[in-house]
């Protein structure tokens, strides 16, 4: 069967994705919805436009809609989390008809595929009882009042097959905060899986490791030792390098999944400015108050990156330490300008 004949099948709409094979742009799974696609249940879309007309420029997007995936076609009746005893289902309120072991191995093949083309994150939509993360309605037995306290049931099984993804709903991309940060996440992952896509060794880890530090000082300050930690640990006990490159990221992404603040960044810019001995003391003092305006919230964080950038490139071009630092995410995403 032809590839996109069978992709199209099962729920998969590729934008800006030639093949499935691995890339130089990121890839980013996202609910078909949010990229209008009309697969809800009414037959409408629920378009988050930022993804077709910004970062569709930059990442190729892989639209999954998993009620297509299993068949239940477009239109199609609304369908529920329900609760009995400790079992979640996902039920048809209308004539009971069962869809979770439909969802639940559906979810588990297509969350496989998804890892094996190489996706770098997952946009999913929020309040579904199929896509959402967290907070979905969740119905007792016959109460007609539903609890927001579930994840949708595919959402559920590509978080626990995969944690060491970045994964985020639409409705916190809004915020360019948490845009920006979750792009960075992404960018982090890809990167990562480059690097190890021809197998990872001790070294390759150890110098991620060292390249990553002021990127992760600069997001996630207390991971930086654990993940150090999570490295000896895992030679010492002669662990496979693939094993301890899984667990790196693990442990990466999860620390990672907390915000980051404008004080962390200043901070880890200043260290850069420290770094750079041969700037001039005029220069030196107009970039310190740069990265402090920054920190007070005066200015946003493009103008400090593109002087300190300017200073990066004049002194020390070539150090990825400082390239990961200050080029997370492509700033032609116009979200360094909001944060
Ligand atoms: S929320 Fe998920 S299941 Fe529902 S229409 Fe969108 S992609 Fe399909």
């Amino acid at each position: 069967m032809p590839l996109l004949y069978w992709l199209k099948k099962t729920g998969i709409d590729i934008l800006n994705c030639e093949n499935m094979s691995m890339s130089s742009k990121p890839k980013l799974a996202v609910s078909s919805c949010l990229l209008g696609k009309k697969v809800r249940y009414n037959g409408d879309a629920a378009e988050f436009r930022p993804l077709n007309r910004i970062w569709s420029e930059h990442l190729e997007l892989i639209g999954v809609c998993p009620e297509v995936g299993i068949g239940m076609g477009v239109p199609r009746p609304t369908i529920r989390l329900v609760k009995n005893e400790e079992r979640i289902s996902l039920i048809d309120p209308k004539n009971g008809h069962d869809y979770t072991d439909a969802m639940l191995e559906y979810a588990e093949i297509q969350s496989d595929f998804l890892v094996a083309s190489g996706i770098s994150g997952f946009v999913f939509k929020k309040d579904s009882p199929s896509c959402g993360l967290e907070r979905v309605k969740v119905y007792r037995g016959d109460n007609p009042q539903a609890v927001r306290d579930g994840a949708g049931l595919f959402a559920k099984v590509f978080t626990t097959l995969y944690p060491h993804i970045p994964v985020i709903e639409e409705g916190r991309l809004t915020d360019a905060l948490q845009a920006e940060h979750f792009l960075a996440r992404v960018h982090f992952f890809h990167e990562w899986q480059t690097i190890g896509e021809e197998g990872w060794t001790a070294s390759k880890i150890m110098k991620f490791h060292a390249e990553h530090k002021l990127f992760l000082l600069s997001r996630a300050p207390d991971s930086k030792r654990m993940l150090g930690r999570i490295i000896a640990e895992g030679f010492d006990n002669d662990e496979h390098p693939e094993n301890v490159a899984l667990k790196y990221m693990t442990e990466a992404q999860k620390n990672l999944s907390t915000l980051t603040k404008r004080g962390r960044i200043a901070h880890a810019m200043e260290r850069v400015v420290g770094r750079l001995p041969q700037i001039s003391k005029p220069a030196k003092k107009e970039l310190l108050e740069v990265i402090h305006s920054f920190r007070r919230g005066l200015l946003p964080r493009s103008a400090a990156m593109i002087l300190l950038s300017h200073h990066i490139n004049q002194h020390d071009a070539n150090n990825p330490i400082h390239k990961n630092f200050v080029s997370p995410i492509p700033m032609e995403i116009g979200l360094m300008a909001k944060v």
